[in-house]
Formats: structure tokens, C-alpha cells, sequence
């Protein structure tokens, strides 16, 4: 039988391992294991992210016997400690810090130096013989338990901080003497009175309820869910709670606290990274406050504890088999650890360290391709400022996340996210960032600060959502109440662009020229390990030889989708395509046709020849017929302006013709009117030129000794009859052309599958399509019943927001829905024409998840844009690696 209170609600770090994530956290699972290992981590305990379930589930209560299971668990504590929570004499001070199964920095908060009052804090100075430390940790408790806890704004106790230091005429806290402290801890109750309407609690088991709660609370806020929504992390795991015993950096100079990767986290050089902060606590060395020093000075303050801590983390890295990003205090000497998980990492460095644990004989090479995020790879052939351009930067800071952006600046994250919203490139700049900014850090292209290193939230952060950053810049001025920077004599006022090399550190005014990156030898070995686990194949979309070129080099095996009507679109050719939109008569359209063939030859000549012996699927026309036309709100004003004003009579009569025909192709729902097959079928004589041109185009070739691969591509097909119409129409063009040039090329027939009556239907169209291409943007919008646009610009978001939608299905495949229809058409074509090829082409096809969806269902490839051609072979490794399916 089991009841609620049966329910283990709270782990001593000496019962829990990594093994236990899920209910643990990470952090959770993270001291666990260093506790078993025998390292020093401060004695505690943690309580489970199901009771954080159970939490709302009650409707934010807790639920029974949690409460009991943590006076035990502190009980224990406190025997292995010699200390109590309370205890005027030998207080215990707690940590209560949160932790996630997926860790979110800077998402939840951490409150320090808990169980302190006027009682405990005497006899933390009496047991310390330190009164500015005790008054010191007293501070920072009654701020973080207000801010953290109560809401309270942080600003406000950091004025007061401020304001202290300056009356004191000191620059940081370390140098402020007890009485001058003692006047801090007086304002900091004074404003948590003024805001909280209550004293500040005495009793330190009522702090520890409120704090737990509150950690339990923040799973929730508006910030913590954005990051989910960005890092598609699901909302219902809840969060643990971990209850710590202090360690104290702040006890003078044998003390400290640090942060330190065991590689480096940006370029996965082998050696420990990180800083380190004398004489401090907690979040100081994170919040950018005050200057840190690189981790190596630790080894020159404190030699023995530098040899220990580079033991243990070396010992970490191997029994996690990844690079550990570590949290550590020194209390007088005596080093404590806080803190082991895995570490967020740059592209390049996730790339570098992958193949560098392979060959240190770590990680197997399947391992290696499951380790880099797909989306990294796209950071890593990302621009960068080009070196040959005579840019002058006007100031530098520490490079902390790569790539270039060029944007407007802007001094707070309000703006970044409604200007960037807007469609308008941003650089956020700010003194230092904190997680009430990452709403402003998403929409921004590049974020700069003036402090902070490249352990900073900024920092962080910014590499995580694989933004360019620049720290730590403390040269630069910032001026965030009136929205402007200065520097060396230069202000840069908000809405003025700038250029952040995330790479090398530079501030460029105005926008600088880059260039595109070389793909490293380590890049390249872990893509060809990548394509020995892959089964799909990966094409590119590309309407330009150049694109195709592209896409070539970075290892495309077809071109899935080659549109033409980008083609129609260019400025020499749109006069001809007009007039043979405008053409009466069928014999005049030809004429226009006839000049337009030997362009569209040319186009399929080019993009031919570049992909000689891969396939190239060429689509017809598909657009809707007066996308190629003025819009019509202009004829009208134009035509107006010249009825209005009598001149040029000879202009005036022919923008009426054209409004004609304008207003006559007019559609009121064109997205769903005629367009695609259609066109073909009305207007077959378009389509037979581009047959025939691109026929032409491959027999030249082919003469030519080139083996050129076209296949011809129906889209918006609905039913058989249609497809069979326009193949009768087409397929005497094709024979013709081979007659005419004496030669025969290997070429494929096929449609798009992207209304749902052909996936329903994909049985018989197999009959007459040698293969199927799912065009998944339409197939979403019809399957849906979304036109892309207005959901997008409407709704879309407030899905989302409620959970109506898990995620935006134009970005990832919907499975249920758009997935089933897929699965169907796969599974229906295959059984008319077993050797039917499928691929989905379009957006979804660089997207990872997706990919992983078009694994799943037996796709031969997918098709994206050249540069995110190395994302996708990637993503396809991985899926088969997650299936399980690799064989060494
Ligand atoms: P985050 O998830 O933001 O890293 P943490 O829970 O790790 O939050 O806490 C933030 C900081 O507080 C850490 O950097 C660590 O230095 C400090 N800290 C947490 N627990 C303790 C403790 N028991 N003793 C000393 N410092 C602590
Ligand atoms: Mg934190
Ligand atoms: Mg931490």
C-alpha cells in the first residue's frame, strides 16, 4: 500500500547518484555523486522535483510529510556538522539553491546564508573572531532572501550598497568595516520592511519553509518558462530544492569562490578555465560585480588547494566522460565543492573536445557525433569580421561567444525584444545582464557588456543561444539611463548600429564587412563519422549555381528543391514574363515563352553542371500569377496620381491594361486558388518551356560529359487525374528534346506532396510519380488550416504561451497530425512503387527534430539550405544513434 507520506520526498547527498537526475535535478544528482566519490562538498540534502510537482499539483502546497522528511534530513545534518540551524552558539548556515534536471543558468535563484538573525549572527562573529564577515554574510542573506524570496527589486539594496561603499570612500565591499556593515544591515530591513509590510523573519525554520517555497515558485516565472519555450525543456518537470550547508569564501584572503570548466569552453583547449574571486561569495564571481581573476591565480594564492581542485576535476571529467563545468568555494584554506555538471560549450569547442575524447580513447566516435548540438554547427560557419577589411574597432572586451552581428544598439531588454520582434537587427548592451534580461537577450543578434568574464550570465548565456558576445568591455562606457555608450571619445546613441566580433572581441561602429569561416579538420572528421552512422541522405535547396556550389562543399548529395520561380523574378526577365502574363491569346504567350527559354536554359545549365552526377529536383511554376504583377494598391495609386494630373495618356492606358489583368488574377484566398498544378493545367504552354528548357539544358550537358541528373517536379498535385493531365502535357517534350539532340539523359518524374488529399490519395499517385517530395510548409498550412502568415503574426505565440501548440509546427513537424499524413503517403506510394523516392524539402528539412521525424519514417533524404546541410547530417547521425541502431 502506499500513501503520500510513503513517498520519499528528501535525498541526504550520501543516498543520491547520478543515476537519479530525473529526481534529483542536476545539481542535485551533481553533489550526490561528488559526495560518494569522497570529495569535500559541503554536507545536505535534496528534495525532489516530484515533490515540486506535488507542490502544484495541491495547488502550491506542500505535500504531507515533505515537511517532517526535512526537519530529519536537517536533523542529520546537522549531526554530521556539529552545528544547528539556530543555534546562538554554533549556528548552521544553509544554502537553499534550486536545480532542474536540465540546467538553466541564472533561470532559478539561489538564497545563501540561511538561518542567520540577530541571535546566530553573534555567534557567528564570537566563533569566528571575524565581525565583518559575520555582518558581510548577514547582508547578503537579508538582500537575497528579499529579493529572491519576497520579489523585492535587487536594485534597491544595491544603491544601498552603493551609496554605503561611497560614504565610506571605498570601492568594494571586502573594505567596509563592521560599523559601516552594521549601517547596510539596518537599511537593507529597513527597505525589506517598506516593501514586505512584515520584519524580517527571526526564526530560521520559517526562512527555510519560505525559501524552499520560493525555489519551488520560480520554477515558474515568466523567465524560467521563456528559457523552456527557447530550449524546448517541458514545463512539468518541476525543480528539486537542494539545502546545503555554508562554505564561506568570504573570510578573508585565504578564501574565495570560483568557477572553472575543466576544458575550455570556447575553443575546448585542454586546460582548466574559469575565475576566480578572493575573498567572496557565491554569485559574486556570476554577477560580473566585481573583476575576477583567471582560475590560474589560484594556483599562485593557494597552491595546495589549486593541486586538489585540478585532481578532482580531472577525476570528474573522466567519470562523467565529458567536460565538467565546476563550482568551488575556499573556506580559509580548505576547498569545498559545489558544483559538477555538464558544460555549455561554443561550437567550436563541442566539435574540438568530441574528437579530442575520441582520440584520448573516451568516448566512442557515435558518442562523439551525439555529443555536438546540430544547431552549434551552424555557429561555427557563421560570418566573422573579415581580418582584411581596414575596420578600426573602437574598443575590445573578452570574446565570449563567437561569430559577427551587426545590429542597432539598444541599452535595455524592453526594447531588444520589441524592436527585435519588429523584424529589426539589435545589439543589447548593458553593464552586466541578469536573467530579467534574456527576453531582451533572445531577440537581440549580439549582446556586449562593459563588466563581467566569460563565466558571466552574459556569458553564458549568449553561448548558449549561440549568439555573438562580448564581455567584460570595461573601456566602454554604458550609459543605460540615457541610452547611450561612450568610449575612447565616441558615443554610440541607442538605435546607431554597431559590430560585435564575438571571436575576437571587437566593437565596430557602423557595419563591417565579413567574411565566411573555414571549416576546421576536426569539423570535417567528426561530419565524415557522422555520415558513416547516417542512413538519410542530405539535399540542398539552391536556385543559384552558387548556392548549389555551396551546397556541394558542404556535403550535399542532390538539390532537393530548385525553385523557378526566383528565376521569373530577376530584373531582365520580368518585362518578358509580364508580357506573357498579359498575352491574350495563347500564340502570343508562346512568343514570350520562346524568348524566355533560352534564360531558363541557362539557369538549369549552370545549376546542372554544378551538381553533375547528383540529382537536381526542378519545380515548375508555382506562385499564383500575379506575384508576378505590380501590386495592385500601387496601379491604383499610380493610375490615379496620372488621371488626376493628364500626363502622359500613353502611360495611363497601359497600367490600366495591366490593372485589368491584375484585378482579373486577383484571388481572394491566392494561398488555396490557382497556383502550383493548376497553373499547369491552365496554362500549359509555361510549364512545356520549362520542360523543354531544362531538358535542354541536361542533353547539352550530356554531350558535354557531364552527368546531369534532373528531376521534374509537379507541385500542389491533388489527384492522380491532375498529375496524368500534365504528364500527357509534358512527357512529348521530353522525348522530343532527346530526339531533336540525339541523346538520352536519366531524369525522374514526380509530384510534391503537400495538400493532405495526396498523402491520403499517395497510393495512386505513385502510379504516375516516380517520386514524392513533401513540401511540409503547405502540408502544415493545409493540414492545419493556417495560412503562415496570420498565424504566425497572430496567434501563434498565444498557442504557445497556453500550450495549446508544444511547438510552432511551421519550425517542427507536427507528428500527430502532419506526421501521420506523411507516414501514410510513405507507406501507400512505397506499396504501388516499391523504389519510390521521398524527401521533404522546405524549411523542416534543417531542423533537427524534424529530421529526427523524417528518420523515423523511412525518408531517403531531406533537403535544407546549403548552410544548414552540415546541421543535417549531423541530426541524421544522431537520430540513428538515438534509435539505438548503430552497430559498433
Ligand atoms: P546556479 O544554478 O545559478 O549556478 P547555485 O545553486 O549553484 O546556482 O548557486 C549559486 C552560487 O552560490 C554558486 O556559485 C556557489 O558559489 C554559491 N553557493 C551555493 N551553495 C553554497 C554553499 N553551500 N556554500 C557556499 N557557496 C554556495
Ligand atoms: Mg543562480
Ligand atoms: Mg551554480
Amino acid at each position: 500500500m502506499s500513501t503520500a507520506t510513503d513517498t520519499k520526498w528528501v535525498y541526504l547527498f550520501s543516498e543520491g547518484s547520478k543515476d537519479l537526475r530525473d529526481l534529483l535535478g542536476g545539481k542535485g544528482a551533481g553533489v550526490a555523486e561528488m559526495t560518494r566519490a569522497g570529495m569535500p562538498v559541503p554536507p545536505g540534502f535534496t528534495i525532489t522535483t516530484e515533490a515540486c510537482r506535488q507542490y502544484y499539483a495541491l495547488g502550491r502546497s506542500f505535500p504531507a510529510g515533505l515537511w517532517d522528511q526535512v526537519a530529519e534530513a536537517l536533523a542529520r545534518v546537522e549531526e554530521q556538522t556539529g552545528k544547528r540551524l539556530g543555534d546562538e552558539r554554533n549556528p548552521l548556515l544553509v544554502s537553499v539553491r534550486s536545480g532542474a534536471k536540465f540546467s538553466m543558468p541564472g533561470m532559478m535563484d539561489t538564497v545563501l546564508n540561511l538561518g542567520l538573525n540577530e541571535r546566530t549572527l553573534e555567534g557567528l562573529r564570537a566563533l569566528t573572531g571575524d565581525e565583518r564577515f559575520a555582518l558581510d554574510a548577514y547582508r547578503r542573506f537579508i538582500q537575497m532572501f528579499g529579493k529572491i524570496v519576497k520579489g523585492i527589486d535587487g536594485d534597491l539594496f544595491e544603491e544601498a550598497l552603493s551609496e554605503a561603499k561611497a560614504r565610506a570612500g571605498v570601492k568594494t565591499d571586502p573594505e567596509l568595516r563592521p560599523d559601516q556593515l552594521r549601517e547596510v544591515v539596518r537599511e537593507f530591513k529597513r527597505i525589506y520592511r517598506e516593501h514586505t509590510g512584515e520584519e524580517f523573519p527571526d526564526d530560521p525554520s520559517a526562512q527555510l519553509r519560505a525559501a524552499i517555497e520560493a525555489v519551488f515558485a520560480s520554477w515558474n516565472t515568466d523567465r524560467a518558462v521563456a528559457y523552456r519555450r527557447m530550449e524546448k525543456i517541458p514545463d512539468d518537470l518541476g525543480t528539486a530544492v537542494n539545502v546545503q550547508m555554508m562554505a564561506f569564501g568570504n573570510m578573508g584572503d585565504g578564501s574565495g569562490t570560483g568557477v572553472a570548466f575543466t576544458r575550455d569552453p570556447i575553443t575546448g583547449a585542454r586546460q582548466l578555465y574559469g575565475d576566480y574571486l578572493a575573498n567572496a561569495q557565491g554569485e559574486d564571481v556570476v554577477a560580473g560585480i566585481r573583476t575576477t581573476e583567471p582560475i590560474s591565480a589560484l594556483r599562485t594564492r593557494l597552491p595546495d588547494v589549486y593541486r586538489q581542485f585540478e585532481e578532482y576535476a580531472g577525476k570528474l571529467e573522466k567519470h562523467y566522460r565529458d567536460v565538467q563545468d565546476l563550482e568551488f568555494t575556499v573556506e580559509r584554506g580548505k576547498l569545498y565543492m559545489l558544483q559538477t555538471r555538464s558544460a555549455k560549450r561554443t561550437g567550436e569547442a563541442a566539435v574540438n573536445i568530441a574528437v579530442d575524447m575520441v582520440s584520448e580513447g573516451l568516448i566512442t566516435k557515435e558518442e562523439a557525433v551525439a555529443r555536438v548540438e546540430p544547431r552549434q554547427l551552424e555557429q561555427m560557419i557563421h560570418p566573422r569580421v573579415d581580418p582584411g577589411a581596414s575596420a578600426n574597432p573602437i574598443g575590445r572586451g573578452v570574446p565570449a561567444s563567437p561569430g559577427a552581428a551587426t545590429g542597432q544598439a539598444v541599452f535595455d531588454a524592453d526594447t531588444a525584444e520589441e524592436w527585435g520582434k519588429e523584424g529589426r537587427a539589435v545589439i543589447l548592451v548593458r553593464v552586466e545582464t541578469n536573467p530579467n534580461d534574456v527576453h531582451g537577450m533572445i531577440e537581440a543578434r549580439g549582446i556586449l557588456t562593459s563588466t563581467g568574464g566569460t563565466a558571466s550570465h552574459a556569458a553564458l548565456v549568449a553561448r548558449g543561444m549561440g549568439r555573438p558576445c562580448i564581455v567584460g568591455a570595461s573601456e566602454i562606457d554604458v550609459d543605460v539611463r540615457n541610452r547611450q555608450l561612450s568610449v575612447n571619445g565616441t558615443t554610440v546613441r541607442q538605435g546607431e548600429e554597431i559590430t560585435l566580433d564575438g571571436t575576437t572581441g571587437n566593437v565596430y561602429l557602423g557595419r563591417v564587412p565579413t567574411i565566411e569561416p573555414k571549416p576546421s579538420g576536426n569539423f570535417r572528421t567528426l561530419l565524415g563519422w557522422a555520415d558513416e552512422v547516417r542512413r538519410l541522405e542530405v539535399w540542398a535547396n539552391a536556385d543559384y549555381p552558387r548556392d548549389a556550389e555551396k551546397a556541394r562543399e558542404n556535403g550535399a548529395q542532390g538539390i532537393g528543391l530548385c525553385r523557378t520561380e526566383h528565376m521569373f523574378m530577376e530584373e531582365e526577365r520580368l518585362p518578358i514574363v509580364r508580357a506573357m502574363i498579359m498575352a491574350t491569346t495563347t500564340e502570343e504567350r508562346e512568343r514570350h515563352l520562346a524568348r524566355l527559354l533560352p534564360i531558363q536554359r541557362g539557369d538549369f545549365h549552370g545549376i546542372l553542371q554544378a551538381m553533375h552526377g547528383l540529382p537536381v529536383v526542378i519545380r515548375l511554376i508555382d506562385p499564383p500569377l500575379h506575384e508576378f504583377l505590380p501590386n495592385y494598391d500601387d496601379l491604383v495609386a499610380e493610375t490615379t496620381e496620372l488621371r488626376v494630373t493628364g500626363r502622359d495618356p500613353d502611360k495611363l492606358a497601359e497600367l490600366e491594361r495591366l490593372m485589368a489583368r491584375v484585378e482579373q488574377l486577383r484571388e481572394a484566398n491566392p494561398m488555396l486558388g490557382l497556383r502550383g498544378v493548376r497553373l499547369s493545367i491552365l496554362y500549359p504552354e509555361i510549364t512545356r518551356m520549362q520542360v523543354r528548357a531544362i531538358m535542354e539544358a541536361a542533353c547539352d550537358l550530356a554531350k558535354q560529359g557531364v552527368d546531369a541528373r534532373p528531376e521534374i517536379m509537379i507541385p500542389l498535385v491533388g489527384t492522380l487525374t491532375e498529375l496524368r493531365a500534365v504528364k500527357t502535357e509534358l512527357e512529348p517534350v521530353v522525348e522530343a528534346v532527346q530526339r531533336e539532340k540525339g541523346i538520352q539523359v536519366h531524369y525522374k518524374f514526380g509530384t510534391m506532396i503537400e495538400i493532405p488529399r495526396a498523402a491520403l490519395v499517395a497510393g495512386q499517385i505513385a502510379e504516375d510519380a516516380e517520386f514524392f517530395s513533401f513540401g511540409t510548409n503547405d502540408l502544415t498550412q493545409t493540414t492545419f488550416g493556417y495560412s503562415r502568415d496570420d498565424a504566425e503574426g497572430k496567434f501563434i505565440v498565444r498557442y504557445l504561451e497556453k500550450r495549446i501548440l508544444k511547438a510552432n509546427p511551421f519550425e517542427t513537424i507536427d507528428r500527430d497530425g502532419v506526421g501521420r499524413l506523411m507516414e501514410l503517403a510513405v507507406r501507400e506510394g512505397r506499396a504501388t512503387r516499391p523504389d519510390l523516392e521521398v524527401g521533404i524539402c522546405g524549411e523542416h528539412g534543417g531542423d533537427p527534430d524534424s529530421i529526427h521525424i523524417c528518420h523515423e519514417l523511412g525518408l531517403n533524404y531531406v533537403s535544407c539550405s546549403p548552410y544548414r546541410v552540415p546541421v543535417a547530417r549531423l541530426a541524421a547521425a544522431q537520430a540513428v544513434v538515438a534509435s539505438g541502431a548503430t552497430t559498433k
